[in-house]
């Protein structure tokens, strides 16, 4: 990987897509508005993006709706399909690169992350859902043999992807793969926080066959961009990853229009439970930290909670805060650092108010608990634990987003459990024991869509993930990613 000093001089070569891409073309918002995305590494605005609103959801529902009607996607051969998928994945793969070096710079994440994972997993994923474009077959039920029965499954029309700012480009990838391998066409809003690195696919994705208003790119805010889709009445489906409570308002707007499809990826406060005959506490320890610290904390799985077992806390708490001094945040340009800044300020001072109010409920800070790099313009904030944390505080409660973790304890397994699921969310648990009878009976018992053991973060884009309870309605990636963007017909033929 290149040093700063190399990032720094390609920067000066970036150049910003930063107007909606609607029907195979970059353009103004209709109202000629635009909205300034400020880089969180030193507080800079980057360039000035265009704000979508209503008319601009219209043109793009337009032609989204014109080109799926006429087929030109919808109905191509699935060979077909899948081979300009894998040449705009090829395109990504080449200019791997400058996305990364836009991604870090819209959202602060460090380069030494961005490339492999964020643009890297994205790749992946697309590539993994091209490929998938010819191998799904369709059905025939059991039937009379006078009869044929076919269960046939049907691209679900118009889909508008709504997608956070955490992993800008993976999350929108884990909309666009399935839903374009499957022949829809996509509305894509990107968090007003991060939309550089989705106009920029856009444009590659054009470039590499696709058709005109098949993916259509919105810059905007939520409460107009993203309102005016989720109630639009030609709109057949959102896919949403956000937040819970605005995941709600995406059911509201359904209810309140066409009643379309909507799949929710939400939010996470996930249980790390640590056990006291855990094999390697180091290793457990290092993980726990890495589950919390990575992205500044800004992972919906982020596993926000140590829930550990009495005899072992102290021990825990202090090898976790010994990992935890690894992830300081430095310049995310630099290929070194672990951890770069927030998101934006607003999402740093909310961190901070909450390590606030965890002080005020009690809670004991064990590291960190402070702004950090404030000398830079940016946004950074220390990796933070807080030991003597009670289940039913705010700060084990509510979703931080940040690198803030609570650590509670327990005495028995059952009472580990019920700490674990006390929470309204439910997207993922993991446990550390190297008894294999209690991991299971643990892990049949956490209500999350993923339980790892003896790990943090497991899976790839072969394994379904999403939440249940608040956490989420559906799954993204793997093969059960693909039943939510299709329609089910069944025809039946007396013969
Ligand atoms: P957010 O809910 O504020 O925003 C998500 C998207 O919704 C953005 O594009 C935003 O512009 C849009 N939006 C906001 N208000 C809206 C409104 N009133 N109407 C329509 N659209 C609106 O979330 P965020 O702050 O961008 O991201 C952080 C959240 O995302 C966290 O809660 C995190 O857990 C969650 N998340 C979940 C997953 C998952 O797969 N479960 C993955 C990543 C992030």
């Amino acid at each position: 990987m290149a040093a700063a000093e190399d990032y720094r001089t390609q920067i000066s070569q970036v150049s910003y897509r930063n107007q909606a891409f609607i029907a195979g073309k970059f353009a103004p918002a209709a109202s000629g508005k635009t909205f300034d995305c400020i880089s969180p590494v030193d507080g800079k605005v980057l360039t000035k993006v265009a704000e979508c609103d209503q008319e601009d959801v219209e043109r793009a529902v337009k032609a989204a709706r014109a080109v799926f009607e006429k087929g030109t996607w919808s109905q191509m051969a699935p060979l077909q399909r899948k081979r300009v998928m894998l040449k705009w994945v090829a395109l990504i793969e080449k200019h791997a690169q400058e996305l990364a070096i836009l991604e870090t710079l819209d959202v602060g994440k460090p380069i030494a992350q961005s490339l492999p994972v964020d643009v890297g997993s994205s790749i992946k994923c697309l590539q993994w859902y091209a490929e998938t474009a010819d191998k799904i077959y369709d059905e025939l039920a059991p039937a009379r043999p006078d009869s044929i029965s076919m269960i046939t499954r049907e691209p679900i029309g118009v889909v508008g992807a709504v997608v956070p700012w955490n992993f800008p480009m993976l999350m929108a990838s884990w909309k666009l793969g399935p839903a374009l391998a499957t022949g829809n066409s996509v509305i894509l809003k990107p968090a007003e926080q991060s939309p550089l690195t989705a106009l920029r696919m856009a444009e590659l994705a054009a470039e590499a066959g696709l058709p005109e208003g098949v993916l259509n790119v919105l810059p905007g805010f939520g409460e107009t961009a993203g309102q005016a889709l989720g109630r639009h009445m030609d709109v057949d489906m959102i896919a949403f990853t956000g937040s819970t409570e605005v995941g709600k308002f995406f059911l509201r707007y359904a209810g309140e229009s066409n009643m379309k499809h909507v799949a929710l990826e939400t939010g996470g406060k996930s249980p790390n439970i640590v056990f006291g005959d855990v094999a390697d506490i180091n290793h457990a320890a290092a993980s726990a930290a890495a589950g919390v610290f990575y992205n500044s904390g800004q992972v919906c799985t982020a596993a926000t909670r140590i829930i550990v077992q009495e005899k072992i806390k102290d021990q825990f708490v202090e090898l976790v805060a010994k990992h935890a001094d690894k992830w300081r945040p430095k310049d995310p340009l630099d290929p070194k650092t672990a951890m770069g800044s927030m998101v934006d300020e607003g999402q740093m001072d909310r961190v901070l108010s909450y390590i606030d109010i965890g002080r005020k409920e009690g809670a004991k800070v064990a590291f960190g608990g402070e702004r950090a790099r404030r000398n830079t313009g940016g946004f950074y904030v220390e990796p933070t634990i807080f030991d003597d944390v009670k289940n039913s505080m705010r700060i084990a409660q509510e979703e931080i987003f940040g690198p803030v973790v609570a650590t509670i304890t327990f005495k028995d397994d059952e009472e580990a459990v019920k700490i674990a699921n006390d929470t309204i969310y439910g997207l993922q648990a993991s446990l550390w024991t190297r008894d294999i009878t209690r991991a299971h009976k643990v892990a049949r018992s956490l209500r999350a869509g993923t339980v790892n053991i003896n790990a943090t973060d497991g899976g790839d884009i072969t394994a379904p993930f999403g939440g249940y309870k608040q956490s989420g309605i559906g799954r993204d990636k793997s093969l059960h990613a693909l039943e939510k963007y299709q329609q089910i017909k069944h025809t039946y033929i007396q013969l």
